[in-house]
């Protein structure tokens, strides 16, 4: 195996209780990456005998990037992989901290399991030693205790990555959690549901071995360089983390409010930042494995324990998007996502979307179990959360996501529903920004603001490696479809080999990717072709949608998004325009016009 690879793939089998390993061979290695690109050649090669992503048969695969463990700045990624429960497609999740390279550390380049245990289990790994070990004691515990009980139970060094009672519960929005208090969350598509379908609590890993690397002394003076000049451009980018963003972000109209319905939200936007909150609440800073940029804010908000910050998402989707200005609601609803083991994306959305039926008398107090589910109502927000969490009453249908519930709910419901694919739209509002109008549309996991990022480069982030310098016209159409192709893939990139993708506010673009990948394989990958390489796990993803029956018709975006403006300067997107930037993408890509890959695109990467 190359370095950079530990060299294992580790297997377990929850209903044999068989544990085994594969050799990872050098092809696979090279095609695929690691991450979720790997994650997704081990779902595609298995496609046709998964029956339900809730299913023993749907294996689920915890895969650190390729560079994980290495001195790589930022390079501490988990991907959590399987069919989705909310898509009923390609699914994938990723989370910061160690646990990632801890994996590698003990030896593997990722987990797969299979099957499902007959009773609640987790699974202890410590380098070659993997264990299966009862978890009935602990289902249908919160995530917090559930982490503090298994680190006491192994080993304090260790880390835990597990679910809380709404992955237990199979809820369509629960993540998968990592690091307990210091909450990094697998949160988007499901994937606790995945892993509760399993019966499989938790996953902790020590490891107290290395990951070789092929020039180590050049890995260490390009490393040690990026302490430097990058390290001060990232702090002058990303102060404060999201939660600095959020007053710019309303600024410009990419803040959802008010179930995007729109408006203006600037004097509460300043009472819900991150400098509001930094100050008020502020501990210290606190950085992932193997990154010095310390973007994360631990504070201390009345009625919480000491923690992670709500991150930007989190204080959007609970924040504005409900009407609610209080950080103390919002600080209690990130922890009670965090350990019940909710996205907070989804629940945010389906807590806003639950306000709206509320105020047009679609849902009763007496629907909603005695909750006056107003807008900016926080108590009530809480309650609600706590319903979803455990899944009463109402929270039962809501604990399904938007479109699952508003399905049950009935038609009047329908209109309500912002989501794409069965995943509920993040807190950067498309009409801002119409390449991420494409980008939710096409994403392959739904409506994700990560798996483009486009926006950044639309207002002004200069990618020079990518050939952007300028800022380009939110508004207009030109050139979106090539930027979100161009951004899908370099983002197919970090998530092979498990790079923050907030790096990109220091532009690192596939020239600083295709480095690291050599010092650390001893590979000769050029920036181009790890573009192309990105392209062909792209088209892997895309391939996994299609054969469960997505098309152009799923590629697309909310009535409300296209026909309701998101305040006095701001339109809807252009529906004409969405169709055209679709087909223009989808002629950049190579696909026909249902959006399938063609035979002779797929020939050309060699998938076919
Ligand atoms: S930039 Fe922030 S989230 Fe990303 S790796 Fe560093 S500390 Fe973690």
């Amino acid at each position: 195996m190359p370095k950079g690879y530990v060299g294992k793939l580790l297997w377990v089998d929850l209903a044999s209780r068989k544990i085994s390993t594969t050799v990872l061979d050098e092809g696979t290695a090279q095609g695929y990456l690691g991450g979720s690109g790997l994650g997704a050649k081990l779902i595609s090669d298995r496609l046709k005998t998964i029956k339900d992503p809730l299913h023993p048969s749907n294996p689920l695969c915890f895969m650190p990037g390729l560079l994980c463990g290495t001195m790589v700045p930022g390079a501490n990624r988990t991907a959590v992989c399987a069919l989705s429960p909310a898509t009923g497609a390609w699914g994938e999740a990723r989370a910061g901290g160690a646990w990632a390279p801890m994996l590698k550390y003990a030896g593997y380049d990722g987990v797969i399991f299979t099957g499902k245990a007959k009773k609640p289990v987790y699974v202890w790994i410590e380098n070659d030693h993997v264990e299966i070990r009862p978890a009935e004691k602990l289902w249908g515990k919160g995530f917090y205790e559930t982490d503090e009980r298994l680190l006491e139970e192994t080993h304090r060094d260790a880390i835990v990555g597990g679910i809380g009672p709404a992955g237990e519960k199979l809820s369509r929005m629960a993540c998968v959690m990592f690091e307990g208090k210091y909450a990094r969350s697998a949160g988007r598509t499901g994937m606790g549901a995945v892993m509760g379908s399993k019966n499989l609590k938790a996953v902790v890993v020590r490891g107290t071995g290395g990951v070789p690397v092929a020039d180590p002394v050049g890995l260490m003076k390009r490393a040690s360089a990026y302490g430097g000049k990058e390290k001060q451009r990232f702090k002058r980018n990303f102060e404060l983390g999201t939660a600095g963003g959020v007053m710019g972000v309303e600024a410009v109209g990419d803040m959802p409010i008010h179930n995007f319905m729109g408006g203006r939200w600037t004097e509460k936007a300043e009472r819900i930042s991150g400098q509001t909150m930094f100050k008020k609440y502020g501990k210290h800073e606190r950085s992932c494995l193997s990154c010095p940029s310390n973007c994360t804010l631990v504070v201390d908000i009345p009625g919480t324990a000491v923690g992670h910050a709500p991150e930007y998402e989190t204080i959007g989707a609970f924040g504005s998007m409900c009407e609610n200005d209080s950080l103390e609601v919002i600080g209690k609803c990130n922890e009670l996502c965090n350990d019940y083991g909710l996205d907070t994306i989804s629940a945010g959305n389906t807590i806003a979307f639950a306000m709206e039926a509320f105020e047009k008398g679609l849902l009763t107090e007496a629907d909603l179990g005695g909750i006056r589910l107003t807008w900016g109502n926080g108590e009530a927000m809480i309650a609600l959360l706590h319903k979803i969490g455990r899944r009463e009453g109402i929270g039962d249908i809501l604990a399904e996501g938007t479109r699952p519930a508003a399905e049950r709910l009935g038609k009047d419901f329908g209109d309500m529903v912002v989501e794409v694919k069965g995943v509920e739209i993040p807190m950067h509002d498309p009409r801002a920004y119409w390449s991420n109008a494409l980008n939710y549309a096409v994403a392959n996991r739904g409506a994700c603001h990560m798996e483009g990022v486009t926006f950044t480069v639309e207002s002004g982030l200069p990618f020079p490696d990518l050939g952007y310098t300028a800022p380009m016209d939110p508004y207009i159409t030109d050139g979106k479809a090539q930027l979100a192709v161009k951004m899908h893939d370099l983002m197919v990139i970090y998530d092979g080999l498990g790079i923050c993708k907030f790096y990109i506010v220091v532009s690192y673009g596939p020239t600083i990717m295709a480095e690291w990948l050599n010092y650390c394989t001893g590979w000769k990958v050029t920036p181009d072709g790890l573009m192309r390489t990105a392209e062909r796990i792209f088209n892997v993803k895309r391939l996994i949608n299609v054969a469960r029956g997505l098309s152009r018709k799923d590629d697309t975006l909310p009535k409300r998004l296209l026909t309701v403006p998101q305040r006095d300067d701001i339109g809807p997107v252009d529906p004409q325009g969405m169709e055209r930037m679709l087909t223009e993408y989808y002629r950049i890509r190579g696909w026909d016009e249902k959006g399938s890959p063609t035979r002779e695109r797929l020939k050309a990467l060699q998938l076919a």
